[in-house]
């Protein structure tokens, strides 16, 4: 098993969780199967599209060659992702934020914009 870095896990663990907010809210009918995150993060319950999704952010996060100069993935996600994903992102960041924040999530929130 590979080993991450505290800020890796912590990330993986708060896209991993607004992933599945998103496919919780919007794929409702979806067969949702467990996916493992990487190093004992944990698992998400995801239909397979937001399983391949996240499976691909996961592995822009452990790829991120800018692990020394960055506090989070929030201010490069820009930078790191394709065009097709980028858009995605964005849309599951805006579902799940605004979805987190009714629940009074905020901590998610907070740590992930601020
Ligand atoms: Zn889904």
């Amino acid at each position: 098993m590979k080993t991450i870095t505290k800020q890796q896990s912590k990330d993986i663990k708060l896209i991993g969780k607004f992933v599945e907010v998103y496919c919780a809210g919007k794929h409702r009918g979806a067969e949702r199967t467990p996916f493992a995150l990487p190093a004992g993060v944990g698992e998400r319950n995801l239909c397979p599209e937001c399983a391949s999704f996240l499976g691909y952010a996961v592995t822009r996060r452990l790829k991120c060659p800018l692990e020394a100069e960055k506090p989070s993935c929030k201010h490069c996600r820009t930078h790191c992702y394709a065009k097709p994903q980028l858009a995605k992102v964005k849309e599951i960041m805006a579902y799940s934020g605004r979805k987190l924040m009714m629940r009074g999530r905020l901590d998610y929130i907070w740590h992930y914009f601020f």
